[in-house]
Formats: C-alpha cells, structure tokens, sequence
C-alpha cells in the first residue's frame, strides 16, 4: 500500500481505532520507534512511511509505520510538559489506530478508487511514482495532441513537444508521446505556465494547447494545505485531508472533455531550430567549455547562462555595504 492510499484511508475511516497507551522501543540515533507491544503481543516495525506532527503539543510527532504483521499502524509520540525543571521531557506513546487492508474492506471501496485511473493514467503514474494533478494535465494534453495530429494512431517520429513549464506534467508527456528532454524532441521553456505546443512534419501541423484559466489555480483550502505540508507544518489528519481533496482535483481534471479543459489553437508548422551544432567555446567570464549555440552574445563577448545570470543579478540588485574586517 502506498502512503498515499494509507492517508486516503485515515480519511474515509477505513481504519480501526485503537487509542490504546503502548511501550515502544525507540531508537534514539534515528528517533524513530522500532518496535512496540500491543495485547501481549511485539510489532516490528519494517518501514516508516511518514512522520507529522503531532495534534497536542507543538513537539508531538505522529509516526505511520508498516509493522512485520503486514499492517500500518498511526503511533503518536505526546510529550508531557516539562516547563519548569530541567529534566528531558517525558512523553508517551499511544497507538492510535490501524489502517485496515485491502482484503477487509467491501470489494468496492478501493474498487471505486481505481476506477478514476484509465490504463493509459495507470502506465503513466507507475512510470512517474504516484498520480498527481500536473501529472493529469500533461497526460489529457498528451491524449488530445495524438488523436488530433495522429487520428488513425500511425507512430509520428517527427513530433515535437514544446513544454512551458517543469512540472510532473513533463513526465506524462515524455511517457506517451515518445518525446524525451534527451532525444530532443522535448524542449522544456520554464516559463510556468499549462500551455504546450505539439508541432508535427507528418501533416505540417501545431497544436498549441493551454489549460483554461478556471482549471489552472486549486480552492483556497488546498492551497492553504500545501503551503503547510511544504513548510512541514502539517498534522497527519492534515495530510490526510489534503489527500482528499488532491483526488478530488484529480478527479476534476480527469472528468471535462478535452475542449472543456483545454483551449486548443491550431496554427501552421513552425519547427523549432533543432541544435545540430556540438561545437563547444570558451565562456569569456568563468572559461568553461560550453556548447556554442547555448552562449549568450553581450556585444561580442560570448558568456554562459549562470555567468550571465550572475552579472544580471549583481547588476540589478543593490549590494549591502560591509564594512572590512582585519583577520
Ligand atoms: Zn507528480
Ligand atoms: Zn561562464
């Protein structure tokens, strides 16, 4: 089981709660729990699939833990507060609840699940590591560029992507059109936005392809969420919400018709200038050796990218004035 099936568990309540104090052995290099008793019986614990904080007190810690017995179990470390002496805080653990298994549920709980993930979504995702919303996106885009450029499904060894943006989206595309950032027919522009170009010798066609504005920011909450679980300031309950709610715009995204999701613009062929040259220069400024067609011109002065970047930012950002110590 995945730990993002075991959240969406936490959150549907398909869990057996236990609330149950338990001693644990605890690693204290690692601060992870490695073993705990429960009803007379030892659980090992195999794999530490997330830690979050806790729900009490701000040091709490809540570990999700895949135990020798085959289960995931939710282990919450509370500490006691300790204000006022000098002593290490006590805490305590309580084993909260158990996530049940596939084989415990009725057959269409997970059934249903699944159902969201079409067999081309299904090669996609084992490919990119789990489904994602930008993973979505780049996978319709992908799905509507080949039946619109390549109606009869002939293999279109001259497809070209144009991606402005590096996301997982990157990943569905690199996936099912066969276009890769490392034989050149994906070319990555990271301007952040959803707008992708399919540009084809076969019938000398471009398809330009940008999610529609309503589709490209999520509700407020998720948001709100991410930013949260990124600054790793999230409860498991949190996470496991967020997991909802991310299947809910997964879900979003999968459900409207390619031209309810995408506006798709056709325009005539207009290849990109392929890098045939592998001739490497000299950057005027640090002295790598970089490929030619990827130096910048600055009044006849050839430079790198980061070199230029660097005199880009010390020329723009006013620098604070040091004062100058003697060592
Ligand atoms: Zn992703
Ligand atoms: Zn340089």
């Amino acid at each position: 089981m995945r730990v993002e099936e075991a959240l969406r568990s936490i959150n549907s309540k398909d869990v057996e709660f236990i609330q149950r104090m338990v001693s644990v052995e605890y690693d204290s290099k690692t601060q992870f729990p490695l073993k705990f008793l429960y009803q007379r019986q030892k659980y090992r614990v195999t794999k530490i699939l997330g830690s979050f904080k806790g729900d009490l007190s701000t040091e709490d810690i809540a570990f999700l833990v895949k135990t020798d017995d085959g289960n995931i179990y939710l282990l919450d470390l509370h500490f006691l507060d300790s204000s006022g002496c000098n002593s290490p805080p006590q805490g305590f653990w309580i084993l909260r609840l158990r996530i049940l298994r596939d084989d415990e549920l009725m057959f269409f709980y997970r059934g249903e699940r699944k159902m969201l993930v079409n067999m081309q979504l299904k090669k996609v995702v084992d490919f990119h590591g789990h489904l994602c919303p930008d993973l979505v996106i780049g996978c319709r885009a992908s799905e509507l560029a080949l039946k619109t450029l390549s109606p009869k499904g002939e293999a279109n060894n001259s497809l070209v992507v144009i991606a402005e943006n590096k996301t997982s989206a990157l990943d569905a595309i690199q996936n099912i059109t066969g276009c890769t950032v490392g034989n050149g027919r994906l070319i990555v522009r990271d301007y952040g936005k959803h707008k992708y170009t399919f540009v084809t010798n076969h019938h000398d066609r471009a398809l330009k392809i940008s999610l529609k504005e309503r589709y490209i920011n999520a509700g407020e909450k998720y948001l709100g969420l991410e930013e949260k679980i990124i600054r790793n300031e999230a409860t498991i309950d949190e996470v496991a919400l967020f997991q909802v709610l991310l299947d809910e715009r997964v879900k979003m995204l999968l459900l409207p018709k390619h031209d309810e999701l995408f506006d798709v613009v056709e325009t005539k062929k207009e290849f990109p200038r392929a890098d045939v040259s592998t001739v490497f220069s000299r950057c005027s400024l640090c002295g790598d050796l970089t490929l030619r067609s990827r130096l910048l011109d600055m009044n006849g002065m050839f430079i790198c990218k980061p070199c230029f970047d660097r005199m880009r930012r010390e020329f723009f950002t006013p620098r604070p004035k040091y004062s100058s110590y003697n060592n």
